[in-house]
């Protein structure tokens, strides 16, 4: 496969919709609250009655950090008072007993993710504890699994770096955004370079099998110039794994970004010109684009399922684990299971209150009906393949793409033209033109958007 990305400004300044991120389909904005715990159970005993049950993937939300990042918007708790972790710990615990009862014994657990907030928020003792009832309550493969956690550099030094892989962790994944300090003081989060070199190394030297770091571009005080030396900081990191997110100033809707000086954000030329420069030095450097801001080394997991076409996508990003059921734990926590999403509910109080009665934390979820399943899996191939196999999909669901999709016609032959895709009756092919704008091309299959009047809660894609 032809991993390269050219870079059109014309044709991102055309197709650059606002637009959802597709790490689920349908979104969570489809999520009812008539969706409730019993219908989580019914489906998690479905799934332990399927002839090969599938493994799982554990992910748990620690919300909690220690200053604000102006540019959030994440869900989070924002407190320096580190002791207000030790009630949430608690009630994690007794939500990953809950869950772990309703699996069946045989299921294994391949997959384990914490994210936040800030995971490193918590004390050593404390993570040990969370990682060993996630052992007490569910049957974990630490031969073949991928055990990952988000890191907040300033959190974290030599030795809690040997202590998190001591744990089981295997990937580690590096919130830095920007090297810069006048950028970093811009949007309070101010980290030394040498700092986060030195964990970078420790994770290294502690061998951890893949080391992530998080970029993000279109922050205030940035220029093209000051991004290359941050792009230089992260190539001679050499990290196995990269993510270049694209900050989208909403400040409406995230009460943080209202701290941002608006007058200090890069402009839409400037911006275009960040991303130009990023894609080029990182395909320079030997990085392979995986999709929607995300690089990897062409030897990473990430690139091999790409190229044999097991890749996946979820709400941690992209995924190898193609066919596990996700059991989210925290608030917020989104889990999928078989051919259904729920969400956790989405305070602490709520959390608590829920738990005292021992019940699961569920608010609200869908199931799917056979045409979500059907448009999730174009969206997921489209994002994770590049191509979508036009016959094959016929065959398999019974349909006539040309009938089924006749609403989507017009927009897919003007992407044609304007060569983001090939489009013949077998297959759909993006183009290394339309790499950059995936999304939009996956937007035409979302038929929740089509009928929304707006789009304005999403961030736009560049
Ligand atoms: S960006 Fe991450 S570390 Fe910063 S406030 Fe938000 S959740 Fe916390």
């Amino acid at each position: 496969m032809n991993n390269k990305i050219l870079f059109n400004k014309k044709l991102i300044q055309r197709y650059d919709y606002a637009g959802p991120r597709y790490t689920s389909y349908p979104t969570a904005k489809q999520f009812s609250t008539d969706y409730n715990d019993a219908d989580y159970k019914n489906w998690v005993e479905a799934s332990n009655e399927d002839p090969i049950p599938a493994e799982l993937s554990l992910y748990l939300h620690i919300p909690f950090c220690d200053t604000i990042c102006y540019y959030c918007g994440c869900s989070k708790i924002v407190t320096k008072d580190r002791s207000k972790a030790t009630p949430y710990i608690a009630l994690l615990q007794q939500e990953i007993a809950l869950q772990g009862q309703l699996f069946a014994n045989d299921r294994e657990t391949t997959q384990i993710h914490w994210g936040g907030g800030t995971p490193t928020f918590l004390k050593d003792d404390e993570i040990a504890e969370l990682m060993n009832s996630l052992h007490q309550h569910f049957h974990i493969n630490t031969e073949k699994g991928e055990f990952g956690i988000e890191v907040d550099p300033r959190t974290v030094n030599k030795k809690r770096i040997q202590h998190l892989r001591q744990l089981g962790f295997n990937r580690i994944s590096f919130g830095v955004q920007d090297f810069n300090t006048n950028v970093q003081q811009a949007v309070n989060r101010v980290q030394k370079t040498e700092q986060i070199m030195e964990v970078i190394q420790a994770a290294r030297d502690n061998q951890f099998e893949s080391i992530n770091i998080d970029l993000m571009y279109g922050l205030p005080e940035q220029t093209p110039e000051t991004f290359e030396h941050s792009l230089d900081a992260v190539i001679t990191a050499s990290p196995d794994r990269l993510a270049v997110y694209n900050y989208a100033h909403m400040p409406e809707m995230f009460k943080p970004q209202r701290r941002i000086n608006a007058a200090a954000l890069p402009s839409p030329q400037q911006k275009l010109a960040i991303l130009q420069l990023t894609i080029e030095k990182l395909q320079q450097a030997g990085y392979v684009y995986i999709g929607m801001d995300h690089f990897a080394k062409p030897t990473d997991d990430l690139v091999i399922a790409q190229q044999n076409g097991s890749l996946h996508r979820n709400f941690q990003g992209y995924s190898t684990h193609a066919n596990c059921d996700i059991v989210a734990m925290g608030i917020t926590a989104i889990s999928r299971i078989g051919d259904n999403y729920s969400q956790n509910v989405r305070t602490i109080d709520e959390y608590k209150s829920r738990l005292k009665d021992n019940r699961l934390t569920i608010f609200r979820g869908i199931e799917l009906e056979p045409d979500d399943v059907l448009r999730r899996e174009i969206i997921t191939q489209l994002m994770c393949n590049n191509f979508l196999d036009i016959k094959k999909l016929e065959q398999k669901w019974g349909i006539e793409f040309i009938g089924y999709f006749k609403d989507t016609l017009s927009k897919l032959h003007e992407m044609a033209d304007d060569e983001l895709i090939t489009l013949t009756p077998e297959i759909i092919r993006i183009t290394a033109k339309g790499r950059l704008l995936v999304r939009s091309i996956c937007m035409q299959f979302d038929r929740y958007l089509k009928a929304e009047k707006t789009q304005q809660a999403y961030s736009r894609i560049i």
